[in-house]
């Protein structure tokens, strides 16, 4: 099993570790994992099947859909992402994350997407989202080449929109957004996810911890092998 790289110190928990992984198999997974282990968790970028194993949740970043949806082919990642979706543990999707999931991709998510939606013209903008269950002042919505949700399933709600577009949507365990919240300094989206993860039940995880902890200790290794750059 993979293990966490030495350099995710993470903070305890009422005695255990949130372990989260990022799929990074391309795209913008480096912000994801940079605020995440900000916030103490253990992380784990995630390329092979092997890498979802005693994880407690999932971030699927954006980027490419085609491109993250070929090289999960390649992997043979398909299988064991839905597993893991449909054990129940917390997945917070982002763009070309969200598309991966609708009816036309893995159906995990009963939604309907448009790719790249907004056009040349609107290519990449900011706009103020209103998310439910988030207080205080409106997020600022970093969209990229991003979706338009034109189809929302049953049991799908919808926690914010834009243009009477959802922009915002859960389903159980599952958050999906099209726009990158990982792109602003404002971390509420983050926290709320970070906080609905269980504290990690697998005694694996802090046992990996401490072996890369000593390790990162009794040698010179430069931090962060892992963190690869975002396309
Ligand atoms: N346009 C991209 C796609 O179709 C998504 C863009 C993004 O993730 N920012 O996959």
């Amino acid at each position: 099993m993979a293990r966490f790289s030495p350099s995710e110190a993470g903070s305890r928990v009422n005695g255990g570790f949130r372990g989260v992984g990022v799929l990074a198999l391309q795209g913008g997974f480096a912000a994801h994992v940079g605020k995440l282990r900000a916030m103490g968790a253990l992380i784990r970028e995630v390329r092979t099947p092997a890498d979802l194993v005693g994880l407690d949740g999932l971030v699927l970043p954006g980027g490419e859909s085609t491109t993250m949806t070929l090289g999960m082919e390649r992997e043979g990642l398909a299988e064991p992402i839905t597993e893991f979706i449909r054990s129940g543990k917390p997945v917070l999707a982002t763009c070309a994350g969200t598309i991966i999931l609708d009816d036309a991709h893995l159906g995990l998510l009963d939604i309907s997407c448009d790719r790249n939606a907004y056009g040349r013209q609107t290519h990449s903008f900011e706009a103020d989202v209103k998310i439910a269950e988030i207080d205080g002042e409106p997020f600022t919505g970093m969209f990229i080449r991003a979706p338009r949700i034109t189809r929302i399933g049953e049991g799908v709600e919808v926690l914010a929109t834009l243009d009477g577009h959802p922009v915002a949507v859960r389903r159980e365990n599952l958050t999906a957004l099209t726009f990158h919240p990982e792109l602003t300094s404002d971390n509420r989206l983050h926290a709320k996810f970070f906080e609905s993860i269980p504290v990690g039940h697998l005694a694996e995880i802090g046992k990996d911890r401490d072996r890369t902890s000593a390790a990162a200790s009794q040698s010179s290794q430069p931090k962060s092998q892992s963190e690869g750059a975002s396309g």
